[in-house]
């Protein structure tokens, strides 16, 4: 059993295309001590993305095999694939007190939610739905038919942004990226994750 205090859990989520993974990324280059929690996916990896990096890309009959296996601390079916995040780093990270960054979609944040007390819930939203649109089609990676059915699914995952702890607008990249690190800052500094410096303190050891 370590005897470090849990570390920080940010779960950042969004619609697709409001700009979290362009966050979550940016984050992890201010910030190296943030662990990114890589998820396992059905999808077929993009340009660029490299296995056990971005993500671990499984086949649908192995995702579904390790579902059996309780491997996952949520998974859920995102635009037709599948998305999981694997329990057992979450576990080792968060209790040798190393701080976490969690970029899924409000399923699966909404099933961290029961499960992850030390959890910041962040909600990344689009100034507007026609600027997700138009983000997801110069983004480039999807099809027409798939952006579609990423702008049908974000209208109803907006309606979840009442139950994160903290809203970020996404207008611009800079504004956006401060208010992030403003959170992770604040969060930093709560009491409850500092109860040795509190000890040390009144002992007069510091
Ligand atoms: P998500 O991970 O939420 O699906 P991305 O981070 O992939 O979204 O962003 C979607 C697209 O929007 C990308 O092409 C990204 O470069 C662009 N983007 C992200 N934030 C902004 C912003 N503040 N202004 C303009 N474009 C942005
Ligand atoms: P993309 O295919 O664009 O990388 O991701 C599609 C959606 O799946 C995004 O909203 C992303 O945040 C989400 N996602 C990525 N990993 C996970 C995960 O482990 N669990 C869940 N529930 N969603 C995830």
């Amino acid at each position: 059993m370590s005897n470090s205090s849990p570390g920080l859990a940010l779960v950042i989520s969004a619609p697709s295309g409001a700009g979290k993974s362009t966050l979550v990324r940016r984050l992890l280059r201010e910030f190296p001590e943030f662990r990114f929690s890589v998820s396992c996916t059905t999808r077929a990896p993009r340009e660029g993305e490299t296995d056990g990096r971005e993500y671990h890309f499984l086949s649908r009959q192995r995702f579904q095999e390790l579902i059996r296996q309780g491997y996952f601390a949520e998974w859920a079916e995102v635009h037709g694939n599948l998305y999981g995040t694997p329990l057992e780093s979450v576990e080792q990270i968060l209790g040798s007190g190393g701080h976490m960054v969690f970029d899924i979609d409000v399923q699966g944040a909404e099933q961290l939610k029961s499960g992850l007390s030390e959890g910041v819930f962040v909600f990344i939203l689009p100034p507007s739905v026609e600027e997700l649109e138009n983000r997801l089609r110069q983004r480039g990676s999807d099809e027409g038919e798939v952006i579609e059915s990423r702008l049908a699914a974000a209208r109803k995952e907006l309606e979840a942004a009442p139950d994160f702890d903290y809203w970020i607008v996404n207008d611009d990249l800079e504004g956006a990226f401060d208010r992030l690190r403003c959170v992770y800052m604040a969060e930093c500094c709560r009491s409850r994750r500092n109860p040795r410096l509190y000890e040390r303190l009144v002992r007069g050891s510091v």
